[in-house]
């Protein structure tokens, strides 16, 4: 029998990926308009693991039934692990995409190191029970923005092995690769 997961996000860009990497024939996915959810979900946390949880958990409490959420930070080695956390409101809470890559090239100026990862959490709760996935994908940033395929840094993520961005290369590439899907992959596993 097919299990019915609400994933909790209002992204279309992590909805349609993760639809595409995950079993049909398995999982009946449903986001959170098919379940009436449509307001902002805040991000109180201070870890991706604790902002996981509080979405996941919002989630239950209003629908009873099982989900699993994802969380998303870039981290930079040279910076410590920045933006992490805050990847999404870097360059402030406007969350703009080209605001936040356009500070962070800033912020690497004359730095040679440019690796970095991006990596995901899932929360999943499932029959009541806790279980968080982690996917993490390696690469580096890049002095300018190109591409328009993917979302968010993608115009400014290299994955490694390749020379191209996330935003340049087909989305078979990324959707091979990603944290999302690693973090996914490893759900379904688990999910059996
Ligand atoms: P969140 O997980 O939706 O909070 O996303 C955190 C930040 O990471 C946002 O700025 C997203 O645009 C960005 N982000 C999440 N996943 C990806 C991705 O696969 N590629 C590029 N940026 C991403």
């Amino acid at each position: 029998m097919k299990k019915q997961l609400i994933f909790a996000t209002a992204n279309t860009h992590k909805l349609e990926e993760v639809g595409k990497v995950i079993d049909h024939s398995k999982f009946e996915l449903v986001n959170l308009k098919d379940v009436g959810i449509t307001e902002d979900i805040e991000e109180t946390g201070d870890t991706l693991e604790a902002n996981a949880l509080i979405k996941a958990r919002y989630v239950v409490e209003r629908t009873k039934s099982n989900v699993f959420s994802e969380d998303t930070g870039l981290e930079v080695d040279t910076l410590g692990g920045d933006p992490g956390v805050i990847t999404a409101r870097y360059a402030g809470p406007q969350k703009d995409a080209h605001d936040n890559m356009d500070l962070l090239i800033k912020n690497l100026e004359g730095k040679e190191d440019r690796s970095a990862q991006f990596r995901a959490v899932i929360a999943l709760i499932i029959d009541g029970q806790e279980v968080l996935f982690e996917g993490i994908v390696r690469g580096s940033i890049a002095k300018e923005k190109s591409g328009v395929e993917g979302f968010g840094y993608d115009p400014i993520f290299i994955p490694e092995g390749y020379d191209k961005t996330f935003a340049e290369l087909p989305d078979e590439i990324k959707l091979g690769m990603s944290h999302r899907t690693r973090a996914v992959n490893k759900m379904v596993e688990f999910l059996g």
